[in-house]
């Protein structure tokens, strides 16, 4: 060794980011037998684990229960007085959060994976320092990158945590405020919307465009405003908050040409920042778009060969499983394997009440894609499952090609949406027709009867519907 230089220890793979990312990414390229670590500077298991996918349906699991126990009486059944105890309840997310992030360390060890705990920098393509208790200096033949996202916090909207929160600091209230107005009323924004009215908290949501809910389609957006509605969250739409004042009893919203709105608390759900600085990409010669997302080829190989980028940080498709099968395609690259992503069959569920889920494209969209597409509606009104269950609220919907039968995306909306989604997630992604699910036997009574019915209206066969032609 020459003097002054330190002896660098060596890895065929060095992950940064121990997300629903990277730590799928180590797991898969340990599975080729190499030397890999993971580079992670706060709580293993990202923001999906910590403060966005799992403790959000942790509360929305426990507000099912009092929603349920409020209609008890639909049942014929009587619980008496509703009590429930929030702080609990944030206690069960809490150590279910606690117990995931014991899981994936337990799963770092068995695969031979070396944890560094700190803040990663390139240093140069194949160099990569970390500042942590341990700090140390590293030497990577293959990297990935999966430093994800944060909050958007933006100036006009000064986050202190206490009465104006983001996504993050609202999962640490043990108490729950009277009022709270949620400003941005994209999926993060309508999951704790939901989430907060059925605890019955009164909502009110301020959204900049014509509609909640937008990025999803206008269907699936005019079908949660009413249910929202009909809930009594108020959502106002076509404004601009100019600002957010905190005062002793609570916050003010200033809206442009309206009145203030008062809330207990405020939520800012605007978006979320790409963690792409101080990691010394420049220093490896990175590209990056312009909000700083690190651009990638479908191999999710960056511009500069045998570095990779996935999940939140490359802008795609910000969702956890999205993360995680893109580290899978990248650990497959990075260790002499070939992988390509596709994006055509990603399901994507939103936690509301009802529950939406969809995959693939909507009508619209296969229309403008040049398809003859036809779309099968099945209401779950008509479905016996739905009606036994009390849950008839909502909707299956199937979008096929006319000429061939392919299908090429759908929606649903309703109870049980986020499992529902999964079989069509099966049919977009291996390119199945109408028919496949038309002569797959479904169990009855159950919800995924749906699907058949939904491909026999996009027929024009309906079964347990009237028929749309009548017959002379
Ligand atoms: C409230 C909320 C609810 C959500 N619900 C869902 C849902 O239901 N379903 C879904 O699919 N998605 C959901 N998401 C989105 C999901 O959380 C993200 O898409 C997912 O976490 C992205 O994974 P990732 O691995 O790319 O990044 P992240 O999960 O953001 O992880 C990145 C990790 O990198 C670490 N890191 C950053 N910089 C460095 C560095 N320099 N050195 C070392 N480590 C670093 C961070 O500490 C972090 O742990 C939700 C998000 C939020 C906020």
């Amino acid at each position: 060794m020459r003097m002054g230089m330190e002896e660098r220890e060596r890895f065929d793979v060095a992950v940064i980011g121990g997300g629903p990312g990277g730590y799928v990414a180590a797991i898969k390229a340990a599975q080729s037998k190499k030397k890999i670590c993971l580079i992670e500077k706060g709580h293993l298991g990202g923001a999906c684990l910590n403060v966005g996918c799992i403790p959000t349906k942790s509360l929305i699991a426990h507000a099912k229960v009092v929603e349920t126990l409020r209609r008890a009486s639909d049942f014929g059944v009587s619980a008496g007085t509703l009590s429930f105890d929030f702080r609990k309840m944030k206690e069960n997310k809490d150590a279910v959060v606690q117990k995931l992030r014991g899981g994936i360390e337990g799963l770092l060890k068995a695969n031979h994976i070396t944890l560094f705990q700190g803040a990663a920098s390139f240093l140069g393509p194949n160099e990569i320092k970390i500042k942590g208790e341990k700090s140390a200096i590293i030497h990577s033949g293959k990297t990935i990158i999966a430093t994800g996202s944060e909050p958007l916090d933006l100036p006009a909207f000064p986050c202190d945590h206490k009465k104006i929160l983001n996504s993050s600091s609202i999962l640490d209230l043990s108490q729950l405020p009277k009022t709270l107005a949620i400003i941005g009323g994209g999926y993060i924004g309508c999951e704790f919307a939901s989430l907060y009215a059925e605890l019955g908290v009164k909502v009110i949501i301020l959204e900049a465009l014509e509609s909640i809910l937008l990025q999803q389609g206008k269907e699936l957006a005019s079908f949660l405003t009413s249910s929202f509605q009909k809930r009594g969250i108020e959502v106002r739409t076509n404004l601009v908050v100019e600002g957010i004042d905190s005062h002793p009893n609570g916050v003010s919203i200033r809206i442009k040409g309206q009145q203030a709105v008062l809330a207990d608390l405020a939520l800012v759900s605007v978006g979320r920042r790409i963690v792409s600085q101080g990691l010394g990409l420049e220093n490896a010669g990175v590209p990056t778009g312009p909000k700083g997302e690190i651009l990638v080829n479908e191999k999710m190989e960056t511009g500069v060969p045998g570095i990779f980028a996935i999940g939140d940080v490359t802008g795609k498709n910000m969702l956890a499983h999205v993360a995680s099968h893109q580290g899978i395609v990248a650990a497959l690259n990075a260790t002499g394997q070939e992988a390509l992503m596709h994006d055509n069959a990603v399901p994507a569920v939103i936690f509301t009440h009802p529950e939406i889920a969809l995959v693939g494209m909507t009508l619209d969209e296969a229309k403008a894609a040049g398809y003859d597409a036809a779309a099968g509606k099945f209401p779950f009104a008509a479905l016996g499952k739905s009606l036994a269950s009390l849950e008839a609220a909502g909707f299956a919907q199937i979008i096929a090609d006319r000429k061939t039968g392919q299908i090429l995306g759908a929606q649903v909306v309703g109870a049980d949406a986020s499992t529902l989604i999964a079989e069509m997630a099966l049919a977009v992604a291996n390119e199945l027709t109408l028919a496949c699910i038309t002569e797959t036997i479904h169990a009855h009574p159950t919800l995924p009867e749906a699907w058949p019915e939904a491909a026999f209206v996009a027929l024009d066969l309906p079964l347990h519907l009237p028929p749309k032609i009548k017959r002379e």
